[in-house]
Order: C-alpha cells, then sequence, then structure tokens
C-alpha cells in the first residue's frame, strides 16, 4: 500500500530498529513503547486486517512473537509478556497494516489492562450467540474472509 508507514519499514524507506526479519515477516521496536522492549511482529506483505493474512504467515508472526517474548523474558528478566492486536479502528487499531504486539511484563509495571468482565443475562442468550458464531465462522473458509 502506498502511504503505509509500515510498508515503507518492510521497503527500508524509513527506519526501524528491525529485531528479526525472514521472507514472511518482519518484527521491529514499537517507536512508542507500552513498556521498553515493546516489540511489534508484522506480515511483510500489506494486510489490513489480520483476517486476510494466510496460515503460513500467521502461523509464522505467532511462532516468533513467542520466540520474541521468551527473549524478552532472558534479555530484560521481564516476568512475562502480552501479544496484543487490534483489528479495526474501533478496536484501537491506528496503523491499518496489521500488527502482533508483544509487551514485555515486570510484575511492578504498573500497566493494567482496562479489562472487564460482563455477565451473561441467561445461559441461552450465551448459548443463542455461541451458535450465531459457529454458523458464521462455518459459511467462511480459510483464507476467504472479507476485510
Ligand atoms: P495499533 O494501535 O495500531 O495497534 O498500534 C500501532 C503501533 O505502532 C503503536 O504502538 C505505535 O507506537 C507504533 N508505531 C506507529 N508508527 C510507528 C513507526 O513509524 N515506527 C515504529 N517503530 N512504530 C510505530
Ligand atoms: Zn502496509
Amino acid at each position: 500500500m502506498n502511504n503505509c508507514i509500515f510498508c515503507k519499514i518492510v521497503k527500508g524507506e524509513i527506519p526501524a530498529i528491525k529485531l528479526y526479519e525472514d521472507d514472511l515477516i518482519l518484527a521491529f521496536m514499537d517507536i512508542a513503547p507500552i513498556n521498553f522492549g515493546h516489540t511489534l511482529v508484522i506480515p511483510k506483505e500489506h494486510h489490513t486486517s489480520t483476517a486476510t493474512i494466510p496460515e503460513n504467515v500467521a502461523g509464522r508472526m505467532f511462532r516468533v512473537g513467542a520466540r520474541l517474548g521468551v527473549a524478552q523474558k532472558r534479555a530484560l528478566e521481564a516476568d512475562g509478556y502480552n501479544f496484543h492486536l487490534s483489528d479495526g479502528t474501533v478496536a484501537g487499531q491506528v496503523v491499518m497494516h496489521a500488527h502482533l504486539h508483544i509487551v514485555p511484563r515486570w510484575t511492578d509495571d504498573s500497566f493494567h489492562w482496562n479489562w472487564r468482565q460482563l455477565k451473561y443475562e441467561s445461559e441461552e442468550v450465551r448459548n443463542e450467540m455461541a451458535e450465531k458464531i459457529v454458523k458464521a465462522f462455518k459459511l467462511s473458509s480459510e483464507g476467504e474472509e472479507k476485510e
């Protein structure tokens, strides 16, 4: 994509501190980290949404992401790491080139995800919702998802 900042990083048109690169994916340091060491993993090919990323590329992102999380623990003495992914503006996606965040975590890092926990009105409501999602899931097969 012409004006995509992450495509420009892939092409070397703007600088980034790269941590890992292969034929399919690239990992680099986030410019404004949640915690120091915060890393992004992206497909080299432009995908606005994770929904269109082929399985082999998505698998590579997840696998390398986990290795980078372990590397953060070893190198930075982090206690754990978060994977984070925003798909869509409403979900908080700002850069419209799909990316996986790897955020190192320390026991005392004073960062709290705003994670709420709702309760379903009833079991029926929950089950109906599950059935609807499964039905929609069956309609889409691998690689057919539309952005
Ligand atoms: P999003 O909110 O879309 O999930 O996350 C976008 C991330 O990209 C943010 O964490 C932001 O700091 C990072 N980011 C935005 N522009 C650049 C850039 O030019 N270089 C790097 N390395 N990271 C960037
Ligand atoms: Zn792009």
